[in-house]
């Protein structure tokens, strides 16, 4: 296991239209003070928006969806 690959994979941009998943390399815990001497071991950052695919095609909102 690579330390530096796994943090990477708790870092993700999802789709909400298509939701794909796509990794992002911005860790907010380095820009992030830690209070009271707690101890992080581990964490994860997820933001949520349209990709490009999605942000250029409008959303089909009443499409009922499968799964
Ligand atoms: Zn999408
Ligand atoms: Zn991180």
């Amino acid at each position: 296991m690579g330390t530096t690959d796994e943090i990477m994979q708790h870092h993700h941009m999802i789709c909400l239209n298509c939701e794909k998943t796509l990794p992002i390399r911005f860790c907010p815990m380095s820009e992030t003070d830690v209070p009271g001497g707690f101890r992080v071991v581990k964490h994860k950052f997820e933001v949520f928006g349209y990709c490009g695919t999605c942000a250029e095609a409008p959303a089909q909102s009443s499409s009922g969806r499968e799964s």
